[in-house]
């Protein structure tokens, strides 16, 4: 039946940029209290500066993807330091001991045919996302959250770690995904598309 938590009828993945920082330790118990699982994109220079918070994201069950070493416009990047964001930050998490990631997240959703080349080179996929929850342009948790009615099967949300607002708003945004036979999964390496967790 629709609704049903325990069989969803689709999957949307939930993504958190620019961490981990100081508010991830919360988004973290968030997610834990709704039994949701999440991507979080993180930047090589929070990893290096706050190692023991990656660990915890994966403790978390959570997915962990590459967000660039310094959160530069990329494009404005020589093809060598465009190459050196991405392999920094795959040395970054996988030191912290978050694996190694498929997903990449450009900083500001900046990408062009070099950047995707440079991040299938390194195994990764750039990951974009379908909605945008404009917690980075100062929405407030019920605008995040009736931006997440908009998502549908397969579809991906753009959030972000260190804002109160969003972390406010996941428990609504789970309990109303559930309501219409959507859980939250993982970001298919592939297509960049929400499927199963572990799927
Ligand atoms: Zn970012």
């Amino acid at each position: 039946m629709a609704g049903d938590q325990a069989n969803p009828t689709g999957y949307v993945a939930l993504t958190f940029d620019d961490g981990p920082g100081s508010n991830t330790g919360t988004l973290l118990a968030t997610l834990r209290a709704c039994g949701a699982r999440a991507t979080l994109f993180n930047t090589g220079q929070h990893a290096t500066s706050d190692r023991r918070l990656v660990a915890a994201e994966v403790r978390e069950g959570m997915w962990i993807g590459n967000h660039s070493y310094t959160h530069p416009h990329m494009l404005t990047l020589r093809k060598g330091e465009m190459r050196d964001e991405l392999f920094r930050t795959q040395s970054a998490i996988q030191a912290a001991g978050g694996g190694r990631p498929t997903l990449f997240r450009p900083p500001f959703g900046e990408k062009d045919e070099t950047l995707e080349s440079l991040a299938a080179e390194l195994g990764m996929i750039v990951v974009m996302w379908d909605v945008d929850s404009e917690d980075w342009n100062g929405a407030t948790t019920e605008a995040i959250v009736a931006a997440a009615e908009g998502l549908r099967n397969g579809d991906v949300m753009l959030m972000h770690d260190q804002w109160a607002t969003t972390i406010a708003a996941i428990p609504q945004i789970v309990a109303n995904l559930a309501r219409r036979g959507l859980s939250p999964g993982m970001v298919d390496p592939k297509t960049g598309r929400a499927v199963a967790p572990g799927a």
